[in-house]
């Protein structure tokens, strides 16, 4: 692009309805160049910020870099949700291109000696800079910021961690590109009846097309995705089959030659230990848990051990009565990993009669919408108005405004509900715009959140309704409670709005407002069949809410045992054999030989893909705690809505963002920490 290129103002002056971005004023070819003047204005106001020549002060250096940026993460939000949620070539080029320089230009940023000092000074000087709790912690995670990046390190060690760092990326990249190649290079080709044997018609239709996808028309491929060889153990009547496929499985990353990952775990689990003592942290684990809500590796473990022990006492019972079933087939075998989901499933179809098909007619699209903003409003007293005619960034987005009680507009919020060819799976919450209260160099004074839930649900037919899958009915409220902490945000400044909480805390607000889709009131009210209006049968949701708790034992000690693997590699003091320690934590453990780790350590991509859930991959069952937890100070009220309860949920948890320590916000709700016995409950393995 030359200088001269015009840059659309359209990207960071947002004139649509309320502020709204006017998205069909961008094209993609705008992105390009209005992120090089981007980056190169966020420098410069990087720069003046540095070379301030007088003393800092919480002012010109915090709240400066706080509302610094502004264009980039104007036009930053309106590309990245383009590239998840309606992307195309260009889009996906520019990604590959933006991402690295992306990356570089924080980086550079967190390498600023001149920035360091001034926060360095202000931090050693808190205590008497008058600031209240709030403020000390934007502060705290500025300084926080720019240790762990090395700002403190002498020359030589901060040479070091940029090697560590950069390794560590291609050793990340190699780890997730070896799983890969063994799900690729691997297959069982079947053909013939016996090998065949309890198929059902779904799962044959996609081994033929997986099939003939390697070249192999009118044969059925085992494969090792997930979609494939899960239903396949839980149907495969040929056990001979079953073992051979499931060895496959957990031999990903573990097959020597060029792909196997064990080498690199070594590598990466040295280096992330070097890495951490370089910054002063015990381990790694320490590193990474310094700035959650669960603190410390101890209290960490404490939770997975209360957790395990339970789950695998209710784990033998359940292989009990699957080899009850193993025997009355005739068969002389111990239950092994190979026949786990092939008898839980005769297991469960036995015990609990009924099939996803029948829920459907009565999970109406519109009417959970319709519940997720009705339970808003009784909750948290806001109310939501679709504004038909506003465009959003693509026509099949709805913008919704969003209301107090006195009818003050407090977000703007956008539903992207269906699936399109252009949009990446999965379901998701973000912002164009966060809240704050800061004055901007514009003059305006704070912002209003604009924030957007994408998901993937079928689009029906013209003219019929869409209807959902329980399990999307949860994801549609899962994503709103997210939303909502981004739209009830009250703080003060943007690093700290909403959503930016730590990664144990950050899913309880989500979680938690999944339990108000299955209340009665909620359920009779909206969860109508769309040809009678009559509301679900309570028998059929009876027979749901029963089921889910089936075959916990071993889902619990399937997740358990990997999260306390990934804690033992982390806080280890010698990473020279983590498969020897991976086996020794199984057995100290005492891990059922019928049950195998969710991921093992070759192909556990959560921890060694990237960094982003190693030491971490405890925080989804953290989050279960803590959702769980919540809702029962609920039901001890004994009413869902409790006001009070609501009044402090939104206080406490929904208002405050990462303003204060995600501990403390826990405890202004509820009184006093979480304890595991209502997740145990939830999951049927309370004692
Ligand atoms: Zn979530």
């Amino acid at each position: 692009m030359t200088a001269s290129t015009p840059l659309n103002p359209a990207l960071t002056t947002w004139t649509g309805h309320e502020g709204l971005p006017r998205f069909d004023l961008v094209k993609d070819t705008d992105f390009a160049p209005a992120f090089e003047a981007a980056f190169k204005a966020h420098e410069a106001e990087i720069d003046d910020i540095a070379a301030n020549p007088e003393a800092p002060t919480f002012d010109n250096t915090v709240i400066a870099l706080e509302i610094a940026g502004d264009e980039l993460s104007r036009i930053s939000s309106i590309f990245w949700n383009k590239a998840g949620a309606d992307t195309n070539e260009t889009i996906q080029a520019l990604e590959r291109d933006i991402a690295p320089k992306m990356s570089r230009h924080y980086s550079k940023i967190g390498m600023n000696a001149a920035l360091f000092k001034r926060i360095d000074t202000l931090w050693e000087n808190r205590e008497r800079l008058g600031l209240n709790l709030e403020a000390t912690r934007v502060l705290e995670r500025h300084w926080k910021g720019f240790v762990k990046s090395g700002a403190k390190l002498g020359k030589d060690e901060q040479e070091r961690l940029a090697a560590i760092n950069e390794t560590l990326a291609g050793l990340g990249a190699k780890f997730g590109q070896n799983v890969l190649a063994d799900e690729k290079n691997w297959a069982l080709f079947l053909a013939s009846d016996e090998d065949l044997a309890g198929v059902p018609d779904f799962l044959r239709d996609a081994m033929a097309a997986a099939a003939s996808d390697r070249g192999e028309n009118g044969k059925y491929a085992v494969t090792l995705s997930r979609s494939i060889i899960e239903p396949f153990l839980t149907f495969s009547d040929n056990r001979e089959r079953r073992e051979q496929a499931f060895r496959a499985w957990i031999a990903r990353g573990e097959n020597g030659g060029e792909t196997d990952n064990r080498g690199l775990i070594a590598e990466t689990l040295a280096l992330r230990s070097e890495k951490a003592k370089l910054l002063g942290y015990d381990n790694y684990a320490a590193l990474k848990l310094d700035n959650t809500m669960a603190k410390t590796p101890a209290a960490v473990n404490g939770l997975l051990m209360q957790v395990w022990e339970k789950a695998v006492a209710r784990a033998r019972e359940e292989e009990a009565d699957l080899a009850k079933l193993v025997a009355a087939e005739g068969r002389n075998h111990d239950v092994m990993p190979w026949d786990w989901r092939h008898y839980a499933e005769k297991l469960r179809a036995e015990k609990f009669n009924f099939s996803e098909g029948e829920l459907k007619p009565y999970l109406q699209l519109e009417k959970i919408i319709d519940a997720c903003f009705d339970v808003a409003q009784r909750l948290f007293d806001i109310t939501a108005t679709e504004k038909k005619g506003v465009a959003g960034y693509h026509p099949d987005v709805r913008v919704f405004e969003i209301r107090d009680a006195a009818g003050k507009l407090v977000a703007l919020f956008l539903g992207d509900y269906f699936a399109r060819s252009s949009k990446r799976s999965g379901a998701w919450m973000s912002a164009f715009q966060s809240q704050h209260k800061l004055k901007l160099k514009n003059g305006a004074v704070g912002e209003l959140p604009i924030i957007y839930n994408v998901c993937n649900f079928a689009k029906p037919a013209e003219g019929k309704p869409a209807l959902l899958s329980l399990d999307d009915a949860r994801t549609l409220f899962h994503e709103f409670g997210h939303a909502l902490h981004g739209m009830l945000s009250n703080v003060t400044y943007p690093s700290v709005s909403g959503t930016g909480v730590s990664r144990d805390f950050v899913e309880l607000p989500s979680q938690l407002y999944e339990h108000w889709l299955t209340v009665p009131d909620i359920l009779k009210r909206y969860a109508v069949h769309y040809q009678t209006g009559e509301p679900m049968p309570e028998a059929l949701l009876d027979k749901v809410l029963a089921a889910r708790t089936f075959n916990s034992g071993f889902a619990t000690v399937e997740f358990t045992s990997s999260a306390l693997v990934d804690m033992a590699y982390h806080t280890a003091e010698t990473q020279s054999e983590p498969m020897a320690l991976e086996a020794a934590t199984l057995e100290k453990i005492g891990m059922p030989q019928s049950i195998v780790m969710r991921h093992r350590s070759p192909h556990f991509l959560h921890v060694f893909s990237g960094d982003g859930y190693s030491a971490g991959y405890y925080s989804y069952m953290w989050s279960e705690v803590l959702d769980a937890d919540a809702f029962a100070a609920f039901e001890e009220t004994g009413n869902p809505f409790d006001p009070g309860m609501a009044k402090k949920l939104k206080d406490s948890v929904y208002s405050v963002g990462g303003s204060i320590d995600p501990e403390d916000a826990y405890k202004g709700f509820r009184g006093k920490l979480p304890s595991p016995d209502a997740m145990l409950a939830k999951k049927g393995l309370a004692a």
